[in-house]
């Protein structure tokens, strides 16, 4: 039987001649205790098909809190008392200042994110407005994240010039019950394919540390690839105080770099963005999470979480040899 390191050579090689890594080849890969060397390898996928260059974003949290879902990692959600702020549909001024302030921060794009099962018209309306103004007048992406999509309201955003729409399918299907009872598995699927009929990129992630098992963090990682999405976001769950999931413990950072270089064996070619957590779980060595596939970050902060102040993270990203994208 081959060792570690020429198993994951070899696991380096199938990726480069395109074929696809099976499942038993993941969980070894996952069982390694050579994590140096396969989060270099990682790094060398990740470089291969994306060049030197990290995908930069803002989030802006355009519509906080009293979301009718049951999410369980989720402050925002009506059915527990969290401490956040909540306040409905934030104004234009407001929404374009940030979005002028995430491009002036370094960031590539920006994205709305509003805590909906899905939006009324009249707010859905609202902030096509407002993202077909930013398109005209700043020179920056602009990616949404609504919740649940028809097939017309895709379109349309398609239509105004949305790159991305971001739409997590959060845990694997065999583990989604526990995490969420309004809303099923298959009605996030449902979504991320709308989007991805309409033309628009498909940003499709998931939270990892919610008690889920390695294997149905790898069932989520290929549930998440058959999608073919051009972004996968993988946050760490920061436990909020008055969800169910308060008192969990997310993972190790070993765990977490793990997890990001073998999504990387698994997903050569889209964006691995290190969402929520990052400045959690790795603290100042944040910068591993980029040499172990990721070629993504969000910053300036996160829906209910601040981050590092935006500057630290372009220098880190400058440091570290890579450039924004
Ligand atoms: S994760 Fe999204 S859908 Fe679930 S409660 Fe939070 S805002 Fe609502």
């Amino acid at each position: 039987m081959k060792d570690d390191v020429e198993f994951i050579d070899e696991m380096e090689n199938k990726v480069d001649s395109g074929a696809e890594i099976r499942l038993l080849e993941a969980e070894r890969l996952l069982n390694t205790t050579n994590v140096q060397i396969l989060a270099e390898t990682a790094n060398r996928i990740a470089r291969k098909f994306s060049e030197d260059l990290i995908d930069v974003e803002m989030l802006l949290n355009a519509k906080s809190g009293s979301c009718p879902e049951d999410c369980s990692f989720c402050a925002q959600s009506s059915f527990y008392e969290s401490k956040i702020t909540k306040y409905p549909l934030l104004s234009k001024k407001i929404m374009v200042e940030r979005a002028q302030k995430a491009k002036d921060s370094g960031a590539n794009s920006f994205c709305l994110v509003c805590a909906y099962r899905s939006p009324p018209e009249s707010d859905f309306n609202y902030i096509c407005d407002i993202i077909e103004y930013i398109k005209k007048y700043l020179e920056i992406d602009v990616n949404v994240s609504l919740g649940f999509m028809t097939k017309e309201r895709a379109r349309h955003l398609k239509m105004i010039g949305v790159k991305r729409y971001n739409h997590n399918l959060e845990t694997s299907e065999s583990y989604f019950s526990q995490i969420c009872r309004t809303h099923d598995f298959s009605d996030r699927v449902n979504t991320a394919r709308i989007v991805k009929e309409a033309g628009l990129e498909l940003c499709c992630g998931g939270i990892i540390g919610m008690g889920e098992t390695t294997k149905q963090r790898l069932e989520l990682a290929y549930s998440i690839r058959d999608l073919s999405p051009n972004e996968v976001p993988i946050n760490i769950l920061i436990p909020k105080s008055g969800t169910p999931f308060e008192n969990l413990h997310g993972v190790s950072p070993i765990d977490a770099i793990k997890t990001i270089a073998v999504w990387r064996f698994l997903m050569p070619t889209p964006i691995i963005k290190i969402a929520a957590g990052r400045e959690v779980y790795f603290r100042d060595d944040d910068n591993l999470a980029l040499k172990a596939g990721a070629n993504g970050i969000i910053i300036g902060g996160y829906l209910t979480t601040n981050g590092n102040d935006p500057s630290r993270d372009i220098q880190m990203i400058h440091d570290i040899g890579i450039n924004p994208a």
